[in-house]
């Protein structure tokens, strides 16, 4: 049996590796129109930033490694420009003789990956305008970077590896702005979470632009002038464009594989192309999210390093595992932050037509009274019918990495915010609290979906009439300090004194901090008969982080750039 596969990283790489394991004697081939393989994709930000200071380290495996350990043959700088699917032939360019030559397959394995998105806007082929994906790109990005007095970058595109670049520029000294035309960054939070992040890198010196799209680069005396589409510009030594990726399907097309609604190549639940002799994983496929049951392509490791496993098998041993689909669990580092999601965010959900509840809890990443507690903000998004959990995010500090996992699983599982209220974890000070953050995130889904909580967004302030009582319960220097207007303070441990005060005829609208307080006040009110009370999802710092954010755009958008 002779495999060729296409593409020598995440997926391609995995799936030889798996093939050789399970059949010692079969024929591999793998091509790789660049010239390293199975290269650490997700370090080339942090060895740009000088993070990783050994570029060595970035190479997992290389050619003669990968032919001594698994008598694979790896052709490198061999881009495959065509597929016969009749005569089951591949056309390879040698780049290095500039020759062409044939090869014959028995089964073929497409992982091209994907490409980075470059609009054509005006002047985007300049010097010094660069997008990430490969250690070429990270080596021209470094030496550009090393050569230039460079003191100001532009990231074009807040995505995770946007972010990321960000970061690293900051570490290496540069003045650094990020401009991206959504009105949040990271698209897979929603935006209560994107606004924590979005405070913290402000804080950074990152200057952002959000709402912002770039409509041209020109080159000028000072540098690159990025022009925005409301008529804002910036001058930047670099700009790092990093506006996302979209499946690469050429080969596919010219197959005539079938290629799916999202633009990837369709694969069925063994990863098998329209044509039963070609498979394909990684960014390059589109897959049924098990959540929104709606296509989509992933573009992560994990996932193209585990559909390379189950493709080889179900190449050598036909058909045996089926892929179950990629819920999008992705973790980034955001300067001392690190931002986490799993499943489907809320707006997403509302897409697909999926109804569910929100709930955001704020609590210790360890034991109050051990030193480094940090505040982890957890957001759930579950079904109000049984309690699925459907997605998760995290923003926070130090073990947000484990909290995201225990999620993924139960996301994972299809299984429900209940069993987060019994999910034993390992405790010690150092490391949590008697009750994690993850218990407390299902204790409070769990009120909320057997109505001993009634909760409000901070969305929905705006909508509350002059005839409701907003009640803030934090203590009196609390609301000093900042509250939201119109609301009357009585303090939690006030409350049991003076909740006659409130007209119980009204609707009580509550708020603390982060929620907690808010529910006892809640309680305390319900039981005393008071109807109508809710409490604010994620109390104040919500509201205050998202009113913030509103706030800078609005001022930011009449703001002269530099
Ligand atoms: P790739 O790993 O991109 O490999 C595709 C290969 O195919 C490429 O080397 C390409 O040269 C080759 N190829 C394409 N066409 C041809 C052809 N015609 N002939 C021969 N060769 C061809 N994911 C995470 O989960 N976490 C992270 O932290 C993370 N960070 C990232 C940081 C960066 C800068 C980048 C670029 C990606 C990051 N990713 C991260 C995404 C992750 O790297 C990809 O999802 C993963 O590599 C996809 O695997 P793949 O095999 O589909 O494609």
């Amino acid at each position: 049996m002779k495999y060729i596969i296409v593409g020598a990283v995440a997926g391609g790489a995995s799936t030889a590796a798996r093939l050789r394991r399970l059949d010692e004697h079969a024929e591999i081939v793998i091509f790789e129109k660049g010239e390293y393989i199975s290269y650490a994709n997700c370090g080339l930000p942090y060895y740009i930033g000088d993070v990783i200071e050994d570029r060595n380290a970035l190479f997992v495996q290389t050619a003669a490694s990968f032919k001594q350990r698994f008598n694979i043959d790896v052709r490198t700088l061999s881009e495959v420009t065509s597929i016969d699917a009749e005569s089951k032939t591949l056309k390879i360019k040698d780049q290095r003789s500039g020759l062409e030559y044939e090869e014959l397959y028995d089964k073929l394995v497409l992982s091209p990956g994907a490409e980075p998105i470059r609009p054509p806007l005006p002047g985007i082929n300049h010097e010094g305008i660069f997008t990430l994906r490969n250690v070429s790109d990270t080596d021209y990005i470094k030496s550009f970077v090393n050569k230039k007095n460079i003191k100001k970058a532009v990231v074009v595109g807040a995505g995770f590896i946007g972010l990321e670049m960000a970061e690293n520029l900051v570490s290496l000294g540069m003045d650094v702005s990020v401009i991206e035309m959504a009105n949040q960054i990271l698209a897979p939070l929603d935006y209560p979470m994107a606004a924590i992040v979005q405070q913290h890198i402000r804080s950074k010196g990152v200057k952002l632009y959000l709402n912002s799209a770039v409509s041209s680069f020109s080159k000028t005396n000072n540098g690159l002038n990025v022009l925005m589409a409301d008529g804002r510009e910036i001058i930047a030594d670099v700009v790092i464009l990093s506006i996302g990726v979209k499946p690469d399907i050429k080969l596919a097309s010219m197959a005539g594989l079938k290629i799916g609604n999202e633009k990837g190549i369709w694969v069925n639940n063994y990863l098998q192309t329209s044509n039963p002799d070609i498979y394909a994983v990684g960014d390059a496929i589109q897959f049924n999210n098990p959540i929104t049951n709606h296509s989509m392509s992933t573009y992560l490791a994990g996932p193209a390093n585990k559909q390379g496993r189950i493709c080889a098998n179900n190449l050598v041993l036909g058909n045996v595992q089926e892929y179950k689909g990629s819920i999008n669990t992705a973790i980034v580092k955001v300067f001392d932050m690190t931002v986490a999601v799993t499943g489907s965010a809320s707006k997403n959900l509302f897409k697909a037509g999926i109804n569910h509840v929100v709930s955001t809890t704020h609590n210790g990443s360890h034991a109050s009274y051990f030193p480094g507690s940090k505040q982890m903000s957890i957001q759930l998004n579950f079904s109000p019918e049984d309690g699925r959990l459907l997605g998760a995010q995290i923003a926070g500090y130090e073990g947000v990495d484990k909290r995201i996992d225990i999620l993924s699983s139960i996301v994972k599982r299809n299984s429900s915010i209940y069993e987060l209220t019994e999910f034993e974890h390992a405790y010690a000070p150092p490391y949590s609290s008697a009750k994690d953050p993850v218990n407390m995130a299902g204790f409070v889904a769990e009120n909320i979906l057997q109505d001993r909580l009634t909760i409000f967004y901070w969305d929905q302030l705006n909508s509350i009439g002059t005839e409701d009582i907003l009640l803030d319960v934090r203590s009196s220097e609390e609301f000093k300090s900042g509250n939201i207007s119109s609301a009357i303070n009585i303090p939690i441990d006030e409350l049991r004194d003076r909740w006659n005060e409130l007209d119980q005829n009204k609707k009580i609208f509550i708020y603390c901090l982060g929620g907690l307080r808010g529910y006892l006040a809640q309680q305390v009110l319900k039981q005393n008969g008071f109807k109508i009370v809710s409490n604010l999802s994620g109390g104040y710092q919500i509201w205050n982080n998202c009113s913030k954010e509103m706030e800078q755009i609005t001022a930011e958008a009449s703001l002269p750039t530099s």
